[in-house]
């Protein structure tokens, strides 16, 4: 398991959150005992704690499940569901490095084609957009509450240029991470306004064009 993945399912555990219940089993390898999470028995170690991605694999290596957490009455979620869980764990975990769905696959040892639908059928969108919307969120986050660089936000959430850093940030909030930052910090809300009103003007332009094909849409079946 990925550093970064652990430390996020660590942490679930250090503070006894249920986060990850169902998703990942806590191995305790000093006491050869498997538990959720979330248990409220004394935290392991960190050292000590090896997750695991399934209860069958956690007892194959040699662990019996927790009488008090009893990590076998299972979670709320199917396998499919846990499966998506588990990408998305990953994915918040992993956003600042290279993540393409053949390295998630891989990690889940499961075909990209199966994580791809799969996914989908549970979250209805895709893998990569999640991974669009977590670095999206994560550099907005850091333009606002950060003194750190344009580039150097880039970089930590995923980008090695800046100048496509930029030219994506610009193409998903319509205004450049330099902009942005301006535009979000105290006393600055109104400017944000007025780029909004201008982008609205030049949508209205377009109304009215899709008419001439309405009727050619109509024979079609719903899938
Ligand atoms: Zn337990």
């Amino acid at each position: 398991m990925d550093e970064a993945l652990f430390e996020r399912v660590y942490q679930t555990v250090a503070n006894r959150e249920s986060t990850y219940d169902g998703v990942y089993y806590t191995g305790v390898r000093t006491t050869h005992i498997v538990c959720r999470p979330s248990c409220r028995a004394r935290t392991p170690k960190a050292s000590n704690v090896t997750f695991y991605p399934t209860l069958a694999e956690a007892i194959e290596a040699g662990f019996r499940p927790c009488k008090r957490c009893k990590p076998e009455a299972g979670g709320k979620l199917g396998p499919d569901a846990v499966m998506a869980a588990q990408v998305d764990a990953i994915i918040e975990a992993q956003y600042a490095q290279k993540l393409t769905l053949q390295v998630l696959a891989e990690s889940l040892a499961i075909s990209p084609f199966h994580l791809q639908r799969t996914y989908k059928q549970i979250k209805s969108y895709s893998p990569a957009t999640k991974l669009e919307s977590v670095r999206l969120t994560k550099a907005q986050a850091k333009l606002v509450k950060s003194t750190m660089g344009i580039a150097e936000i880039g970089k930590a959430v995923g980008f090695r240029s800046s100048s496509h850093f930029t030219a994506w940030f610009s193409g998903k909030t319509g205004l450049s991470p330099a902009e942005y930052r301006s535009h979000n910090r105290l006393g600055a809300c109104q400017k944000t306004e007025e780029a909004n009103s201008e982008q609205e003007e030049t949508l209205t332009e377009q109304e009215g064009a899709p008419t001439k094909q309405a009727g050619t849409l109509t024979e079609q079946k719903k899938h």
